[in-house]
Protein backbone atom coordinates (compact mmCIF):
# COMPACT_ATOMS: atom_id res chain seq x y z
CA UNK A 1 0.00 0.00 0.00
CA UNK A 2 0.95 3.62 -0.86
CA UNK A 3 -0.69 6.79 0.73
CA UNK A 4 -0.49 9.58 -1.54
CA UNK A 5 2.27 11.77 -0.90
CA UNK A 6 1.45 14.86 1.73
CA UNK A 7 3.68 17.36 2.11
CA UNK A 8 4.54 18.84 5.87
CA UNK A 9 5.84 22.40 5.81
CA UNK A 10 7.05 23.80 9.18
CA UNK A 11 4.78 26.53 10.83
CA UNK A 12 7.15 27.26 13.95
CA UNK A 13 4.18 28.38 16.90
CA UNK A 14 7.03 30.23 18.89
CA UNK A 15 10.42 32.56 18.52
CA UNK A 16 11.95 30.04 20.27
CA UNK A 17 10.39 27.60 17.76
CA UNK A 18 11.73 29.57 14.98
CA UNK A 19 15.11 30.02 16.09
CA UNK A 20 15.96 26.03 15.86
CA UNK A 21 14.84 26.02 12.34
CA UNK A 22 17.21 25.99 9.89
CA UNK A 23 21.15 25.21 9.44
CA UNK A 24 23.91 27.33 8.44
CA UNK A 25 25.70 24.87 6.13
CA UNK A 26 22.86 22.62 4.54
CA UNK A 27 21.45 22.61 1.69
CA UNK A 28 18.06 24.27 0.72
CA UNK A 29 16.04 20.69 0.93
CA UNK A 30 17.34 19.79 4.34
CA UNK A 31 14.77 20.50 7.02
CA UNK A 32 12.16 20.65 4.25
CA UNK A 33 11.79 16.56 3.35
CA UNK A 34 9.24 16.58 5.77
CA UNK A 35 5.90 14.46 4.55
CA UNK A 36 2.98 11.99 5.33
CA UNK A 37 3.22 9.34 2.30
CA UNK A 38 4.65 8.85 -0.96
CA UNK A 39 8.04 6.81 -0.73
CA UNK A 40 10.81 7.25 1.96
CA UNK A 41 13.48 9.29 0.06
CA UNK A 42 16.42 7.22 1.84
CA UNK A 43 19.68 8.41 2.12
CA UNK A 44 21.23 5.24 2.49
CA UNK A 45 20.17 1.67 1.42
CA UNK A 46 16.25 1.27 1.42
CA UNK A 47 15.12 -0.64 4.96
CA UNK A 48 11.58 -1.21 4.72
CA UNK A 49 10.84 -2.83 7.89
CA UNK A 50 9.03 -6.46 7.89
CA UNK A 51 6.18 -6.41 10.86
CA UNK A 52 6.43 -9.35 13.30
CA UNK A 53 2.92 -10.55 11.70
CA UNK A 54 4.94 -11.37 8.52
CA UNK A 55 3.56 -8.54 6.34
CA UNK A 56 5.28 -5.51 4.23
CA UNK A 57 5.13 -2.16 6.60
CA UNK A 58 3.88 0.75 4.46
CA UNK A 59 5.68 3.57 4.82
CA UNK A 60 3.78 6.85 6.59
CA UNK A 61 5.89 9.34 6.37
CA UNK A 62 9.31 10.75 7.19
CA UNK A 63 10.67 13.80 9.54
CA UNK A 64 13.58 15.76 8.69
CA UNK A 65 16.41 17.25 11.30
CA UNK A 66 15.24 20.55 11.58
CA UNK A 67 18.52 22.72 12.47
CA UNK A 68 21.92 23.26 13.12
CA UNK A 69 20.41 22.93 16.86
CA UNK A 70 18.39 20.12 16.52
CA UNK A 71 20.01 17.32 14.27
CA UNK A 72 19.50 13.95 13.54
CA UNK A 73 23.10 12.42 13.32
CA UNK A 74 24.49 14.45 9.77
CA UNK A 75 21.16 15.91 8.89
CA UNK A 76 19.50 12.79 8.90
CA UNK A 77 15.33 11.83 8.92
CA UNK A 78 13.38 9.63 11.07
CA UNK A 79 11.14 7.40 8.61
CA UNK A 80 7.90 5.50 10.00
CA UNK A 81 6.50 2.85 9.06
CA UNK A 82 2.93 0.78 9.89
CA UNK A 83 1.35 -2.43 9.82
CA UNK A 84 -1.99 -1.61 8.60
CA UNK A 85 -2.92 -5.00 9.42
CA UNK A 86 -1.94 -5.27 13.40
CA UNK A 87 -0.97 -1.70 13.60
CA UNK A 88 2.70 -2.17 14.99
CA UNK A 89 4.79 0.91 14.05
CA UNK A 90 8.98 0.99 13.47
CA UNK A 91 10.59 4.04 12.85
CA UNK A 92 14.28 3.92 11.49
CA UNK A 93 16.66 6.38 11.30
CA UNK A 94 18.97 7.22 8.65
CA UNK A 95 21.67 10.00 8.23
CA UNK A 96 24.71 11.07 6.01
ZN1 LIG B 1 1.52 -6.65 11.21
Amino acid sequence: MIIPEIQLNLSPRTEEAEKVIGFEWAGEEIGNRNKIGGKPDWIQEPDTPKCSCGKEMTFYGQLDSIGDRVILADCGMIYVFVCFDCFQTRSILQSN
